[in-house]
């Protein structure tokens, strides 16, 4: 079968394939430094599953209290492997990131002590968390202060205001790797360390927290790696693989992965208690198959990069830069170009591909977001998806996909549309021309 005559069937000019493939074939070395890393994970993974002697019992689960529950230890022993943790606490219980978050903010927080936030605001979802906006039931409702030292026009850390923002009450920092609806960069492993060093020379009992939300397996190390003492991710985002249908995990040291227990389920009980149900096979695999398909994404956001900068768009990353996250962000500028994108990203998905997607209100979000994602998990962002919240600099920030051929196809869906729209003209460059001041300050 002619694989153009395939595209053509499902509405993918000859002109939009070809230059799609043009485009990949500039790819290859970026590729290739992928798989490396994706190999590394991947037998790091399984080496966990070997060391902990994970079996058949334990891919079933518990019900009632879940005592016993060998299955979940075992899962949360692979899990401080892979992290190089002393603890994990990997659940279903925990119902989504901004959840994860929030159970090691909360339960390692006291009244009378300060966050800090060393590189800017935080996730959307997390300024209610915190009490950035009010919320009842934040940490400042709790007499827990926040305090917050933006990165410096050029995306670094103002070290200068972060030595002053830390002082005696500083009880935790708040680090998020990717970056999340903003079009600032994601952080290196690296440049994270660097940060912890920094903090923990002034004060060495800080508690250095990473939101690791689409990082995971992106690198060849964890926050964990560089010195943090907890790390937190959602399992409907790269450490699930695509089969979890949720939760998440909080690996860390000991006694703050304690505290997030007893917050999650109570004092007293802790980690013994939370069945697992019918879960834990999902968690287990899907983890087992994270470096690879955090791999397609990866390329499918490189490739993404490469069709719009190439059209004359700004993204974040540039597509040769090394990527942190899975997040590529394309900035449209207007509220046309994210809604197309969108919604190409939705036709081009294996469920509810026939909807068409708008903004709307969404819980935990000041402004109207449009959301693609024609998932098997709901909601799942490891999956093909899209999201733009309807607000300068209009970018869309698309992620995942779990096998290349369907990001590929998702892209090229994109540009097709751009392209029907007169968004894109034939030569595959943008129309429109209008500048936006927004734009010359992106770092
Ligand atoms: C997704 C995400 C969160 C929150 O996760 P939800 O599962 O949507 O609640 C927090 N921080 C970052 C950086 C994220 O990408």
């Amino acid at each position: 079968m002619n694989i153009k005559a395939v595209y053509h069937d499902l509405g993918i000019s000859e002109a939009v394939f070809n230059y799609g493939e043009k485009i990949l074939a500039g790819l290859a070395e970026r590729f290739r430094e992928i798989d490396e890393v994706t190999e590394i994970n991947q037998l790091k993974i399984l080496s966990a599953f070997q060391n902990n002697q994970v079996s058949e019992a334990h891919l079933n689960g518990t019900t009632g209290y879940g005592y016993n529950d060998i299955g979940r230890d075992a899962l949360e022993r692979v899990y401080a492997d892979i992290f190089h943790t002393e603890d994990a606490l990997v659940r279903p219980q925990i119902t989504c990131g901004t959840h994860a978050l929030a159970v090691a903010l909360m339960s390692n927080l006291r009244p009378g002590d300060e966050l800090l936030s060393p590189v800017g605001k935080p996730y959307d979802t997390l300024e209610k968390v915190i009490g950035i906006r009010e919320a009842p039931g934040s940490l400042k409702e709790y007499g827990i202060t926040y305090r917050q030292v933006d990165l410096l026009p050029d995306g670094g850390f103002d070290f200068p205001e972060i030595s002053k923002a830390l002082n005696q009450k500083t009880k935790m920092v708040t680090i998020q790797r990717s970056r999340g609806y903003q079009t600032r960069p994601s952080l290196s492993i690296q440049s994270i360390g660097e940060l912890i060093s920094f903090i923990k020379n002034i004060n060495p009992d800080v508690i250095c927290m990473v939101d690791n939300c689409y990082g995971e397996f992106v690198e060849t190390i964890e926050p964990t790696d560089v010195g943090a003492d907890l790390c937190v991710g959602s399992l409907i985002k790269n450490p699930g693989g695509g089969l979890a249908p949720l939760g998440g995990y909080i690996a860390g040291r000991s006694e703050y992965v304690e505290q997030a227990a007893y917050r999650l389920i109570s004092p007293g009980l802790g980690k013994e208690v939370g069945a697992s149900l019918d879960v834990l096979r999902s968690f287990y695999q899907g983890l087992f198959l994270a470096p690879t398909v955090t791999a397609a994404a990866l390329k499918g956001a490189i490739f993404a990069a490469r069709i719009y900068e190439k059209a004359g768009f700004i993204t974040r990353p540039l597509s040769h830069e090394t990527y942190h996250d899975i997040i590529q962000a394309i900035i449209f500028e207007d509220a046309e170009g994210v809604i197309a994108f969108c919604q190409a990203i939705q036709a081009a998905a294996p469920v509810d591909s026939h909807v068409t997607p708008i903004p709307a209100p969404m819980p935990g979000y000041e402004c109207p977001v449009i959301m693609a994602s024609g998932s098997f998990i709901s909601g799942s962002s490891i999956e093909l998806s899209a999201d733009g919240p309807i607000r300068p600099p209009y970018a869309v920030y698309f992620q995942g996909g779990l096998t290349f051929p369907h990001v590929k196809f998702g892209i090229l869906k994109t540009l097709q549309n751009l392209v029907d729209k007169g968004i894109v003209d034939k030569g595959f460059r943008r129309v429109s021309s209008k500048e936006d001041k927004n734009i010359s300050k992106l770092p």
